[in-house]
């Protein structure tokens, strides 16, 4: 069984389209969506519209944006840009769109009795991991030894070894990560949309669960189109700019 793992999309149908396209002729019988569909870019209704029409199984959870975005909660943790963006994209929303996030499941949530998917961390959709402590809290609450996560939109593997949890972050256009058996794992793909990693690639991971292997992917998109379609809705510039540094 293989699983596309997307996290992060934030309405970067640009992004989005590259990513569908480098996995048009692979193998997948899944597709698996840490969250944040929206939020951040221009094509909200478009991202969640191509992600529904991919003719595989799905299993989604919701994200922090995609809770304010629909009205779920007022957003009263964000920053005024993201706050700014997220009120754009509830007026942007199509009623279908919108009943859509309303639905996804929070996370976390189990996935054929193999792995864990979630938002933020497993305790919190919106906590981040970014290090060995972060990680630590989540292990010992985990019932499972494998939890793919988003949130901080930086690829990553935090490993939960006899000696304490070593922190990876992923590096490249191409990375073969081999799953050893009896260590535990929680494993970021990084964002679709939004890369913070100072690569400017669209990321994503494929994880083949017979082999036991994730492969971490980077794919150029046109950012150039996402940023200046995000000018021209009048969402904050800044938005825009961070796509060309990956940031
Ligand atoms: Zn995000």
């Amino acid at each position: 069984m293989r699983y596309l793992i997307l996290s992060d999309l934030h309405s970067n149908g640009e992004a989005l389209s590259a990513v569908l396209s480098r996995v048009r002729r692979r193998a997948y019988d899944c597709v698996v969506v840490l969250g944040d569909f929206v939020g951040y870019g221009a094509d909200p209704n478009d991202v969640i519209e191509r992600v529904r029409r991919l003719r595989r199984r799905k299993v989604m959870v919701r994200g922090n944006h995609d809770r304010v975005a629909s009205g779920l909660d007022t957003g009263g943790i964000f920053n005024p840009v993201a706050l700014l963006a997220a009120r754009w994209t509830t007026q942007m929303l199509t009623a279908d769109s919108r009943q859509f996030l309303v639905e996804l499941p929070v996370g976390p949530i189990e996935v054929d009795g193999r792995f864990v998917i979630c938002h933020g961390s497993p305790l919190d959709e919106d906590a981040y991991i970014f290090s060995d402590s972060d990680a630590a809290w989540n292990f010992r609450s985990l019932g499972h030894d494998l939890c793919f996560f988003g949130h901080s939109h930086i690829p990553s593997v935090f490993t939960l070894e006899p000696d304490g949890i070593r922190v990876d972050v992923v590096r490249g256009r191409r990375q073969r990560w081999k799953l050893q058996p009896g260590r535990r794992y929680l494993i970021n793909p990084g964002s679709v949309g939004q890369p913070r990693d100072r690569n400017v690639a669209a990321a994503f991971a494929v994880y083949d669960a017979d082999k036991g292997v994730v492969e971490f992917e980077r794919v150029a998109y046109d950012i150039a189109a996402a940023r200046e379609k995000i000018l021209r809705a009048g969402l904050p510039g800044a938005l825009g700019d961070r796509l060309l540094i990956g940031a």
